[in-house]
């Protein structure tokens, strides 16, 4: 019996590093098991073993992509029944937290979001009120869902590899009864760029850019980066939705957040706070961005920008 179920959807031929770190807490808290949904690439089982993986469950419906959420968390409370799971862990994207809470509602279990580290005992952090606090929550139910934040925790292979049991999930409520069925899907144009929400670089640009993403976007490709921007820059359509940061956008914690003519309100600082470097640039040196950074850079961002992204390119040669 696994005490810690890893939902890890969809993994494809390589774990991101988001699994890789659902794996490493869930170690730090017992035996793991994943509840994978897809195929099992080789690469992909020899991360399982050397993460020290016991167990793979599996749903036995195969059409768990064709809907929304619903059937998802229908088979994860399989597994985690299956599993006799006290903890069950999840990435905290927009996906992973709605599983969570109807996965909550199907266990009677306790569910904590955006958590940032988890001790031992079960005990979860997390930074709040646009990170001016640091909290410590534990569940008091017999079951706790917790959904971590990329970029939280460095993943580590266990100490000894596993040869992990795989074993189907039959789901009695299947969940597809009243769920949202998916008609069609569009594939979205590759930017080349990694995902905002797993990126351990973000660039971000805000209403100072007048319009002109472009030296942000060169930085970021100069750093391998992703690029992210203020509710202003996207409202202006200067760039697309996605790439909005903030209470009402994504929430991002990479190991670097370069923040650009953003001038730092609490909606914007509530998705970004908990980078683990904060560089802003401005040129208001009364700006609230730098109270939250750990470097300042007072001037104008078209002339800071392409020098920075100057310097690295010739500094990688
Ligand atoms: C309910 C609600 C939800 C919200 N959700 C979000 C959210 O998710 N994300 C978000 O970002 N905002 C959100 N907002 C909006 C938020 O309150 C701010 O309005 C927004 O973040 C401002 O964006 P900005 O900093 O780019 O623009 P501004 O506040 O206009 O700041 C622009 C900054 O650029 C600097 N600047 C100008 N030109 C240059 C230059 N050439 N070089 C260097 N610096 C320059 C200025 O000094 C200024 O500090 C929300 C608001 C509400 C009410």
């Amino acid at each position: 019996m696994a005490n810690v179920l890893v939902f890890i959807d969809q993994p494809g031929e390589a774990l991101k590093k988001s699994s890789l770190e659902l794996l490493t807490a869930g170690r730090a808290l017992g035996e793991t098991a994943v509840a994978l949904n897809g195929d099992v690439h080789p690469a992909v089982a020899a991360a399982f073993a050397e993460y020290g993986v016991t167990a793979i469950f599996q749903p036995v419906a195969a059409n768990l992509d064709d809907y929304l959420v619903a059937p998802k968390a229908a088979y994860l409370a399989a597994a985690a029944t299956a599993a006799g799971a006290t903890t069950v862990l999840l990435d905290n994207s927009p996906e992973g937290k709605e599983i969570a809470a109807r996965l909550g509602i199907k266990l009677s279990a306790g569910v904590i979001t955006d958590v940032v580290a988890v001790d031992a005992d079960g005990t979860a952090h997390k930074s709040v009120l646009a990170g001016s606090y640091t909290t410590a929550a534990k569940a008091t139910t017999p079951v706790s869902v917790l959904t971590l934040k990329a970029n939280s925790i460095t993943p580590e292979p266990a100490p000894a590899a596993t040869v992990p049991e795989t074993s189907a999930v039959e789901v009695a409520d299947d969940g597809t009864a009243a769920a949202a069925r998916i008609t069609s899907r569009e594939q979205k144009v590759a930017s080349g760029r990694p995902d905002l929400t797993d990126a351990r670089i973000v660039v971000a640009g805000g209403r100072g850019l007048d319009g002109d993403f472009g030296p942000v976007e060169e930085l970021a490709d100069a750093l391998g980066a992703a690029v992210g921007a203020s509710r202003a820059a996207t409202d202006a359509g200067w760039i697309s939705h996605d790439a909005q940061v903030g209470q009402t956008g994504k929430t991002v914690s990479p190991q670097l957040y370069i923040s650009a003519g953003i001038s730092g309100a609490i909606q914007q600082k509530a998705g970004m706070q908990t980078a683990k470097v904060i560089v802003a640039i401005n040129k208001d040196a009364d700006s609230p961005v730098f109270e939250i950074a750990d470097f300042g850079i007072v001037g104008d961002l078209f002339d800071v920008l392409p020098q920075a992204t100057a310097e690295i390119k010739k500094r990688k040669g």
